[in-house]
């Protein structure tokens, strides 16, 4: 059996070890050790894998294993790798990414050689413009996906597991997947639910999209499902994910309507209740507020 910690929730973690992007994985990446993953169990043969960037998936097929994600470094890469072994001796074979972001690819760095690795199209060519861009957050030229998804749903059948995986539109990023598991009733989201943030994060750099960010959430909703493990947080249920969409949508109404009567970016802040950053800091990313402003504005 693997080690199933009871969750101390403790918001220290949620900012310690959650992150989005480049700034924020280098600054972990220089940070003090960071504490042990946890596996939590869902099903006999499926898990999810918590610490050190984003949630990873785990799915044990009948001669392998498949992976959803894969942490932020080599280090982190290796450490999942390990907790797998707890879980079962069968070799890793198979990663599906749900986005680019590098708290769910760069830990690839650590995983075998010749594994099947499924990414979303644009996921894929994201992950190529980093490599070329190069520096710290690039991710492992020996690791970048294998095979891509371009439609909107593909059935696949992976070492005797059935996965489905969505793509409706641009949400966190452009090249977002949701994964699917029919037979155990489980999605895995990615960040397009990442719930230590009351609203979604979505990455204009990468053309995410707060209107597409609506159409998957409700095309989550529909999939017939009882557990939701998202991108970073804790397992979410049907109601979790609803009520996220539902205050995600009436805000976005409430902008849509602010920017309609001309008011400015400041003042449709705080009149949908915005916290300014603390301490003045600059946000890493834009706020929810800010991304359907721009949106709607066409201001960058
Ligand atoms: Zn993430």
């Amino acid at each position: 059996m693997p080690h199933m910690h009871v969750l101390k929730l403790s918001s220290f973690r949620f900012a310690s070890v959650v992150c989005f992007g480049a700034l924020t994985a280098i600054a972990s990446a220089q940070a003090p050790a960071a504490a042990p993953f946890s596996t939590h169990q869902l099903k006999p043969n499926v898990y999810w894998i918590e610490g050190g960037g984003g949630n990873s998936g785990v799915i044990v097929g009948e001669k392998g294993v498949i992976v959803i994600d894969a942490k932020t470094t080599l280090d982190g890469g290796k450490e999942l790798l390990g907790d797998i072994a707890k879980i079962t001796p069968k070799p890793v074979t198979t990663v599906i990414l749900t986005h680019s972001d590098l708290d769910h690819t760069n830990g690839l760095a650590a995983f075998p050689d010749g594994i099947t690795i499924i990414a979303h199209a644009n996921c894929k060519k994201e992950m190529e413009t980093a490599l070329a861009a190069g520096g710290r957050g690039a991710p492992p030229a020996g690791h970048m996906p294998t095979q891509v998804v371009s439609k909107n749903k593909e059935n696949l059948k992976i070492d005797g597991v059935k996965l489905e995986v969505f793509h409706w539109a641009p949400a966190h990023t452009t090249g977002d997947l949701v994964v699917y598991l029919p037979t155990e009733k489980i999605v895995f989201t990615g960040d397009i639910i990442a719930t230590q943030m009351p609203d979604p994060l979505i990455h204009l750099e990468k053309q995410g999209s707060s209107e597409g960010w609506i159409t998957t959430v409700k095309g989550i909703v529909a999939i017939d499902a009882d557990q939701f493990v998202p991108g970073h947080g804790n397992v979410q249920s049907k109601a979790d994910i609803q009520a996220r969409l539902s205050s995600a949508e009436q805000k976005r109404a409430k902008i849509k309507e602010l920017v309609a009567q001309g008011k400015s970016l400041e003042e449709i802040q705080s009149a949908v209740g915005d916290a300014p950053p603390a301490g003045g800091a600059r946000p890493r990313f834009a706020s929810f507020t800010e991304v359907v402003y721009k949106e709607l504005t066409n201001k960058s």
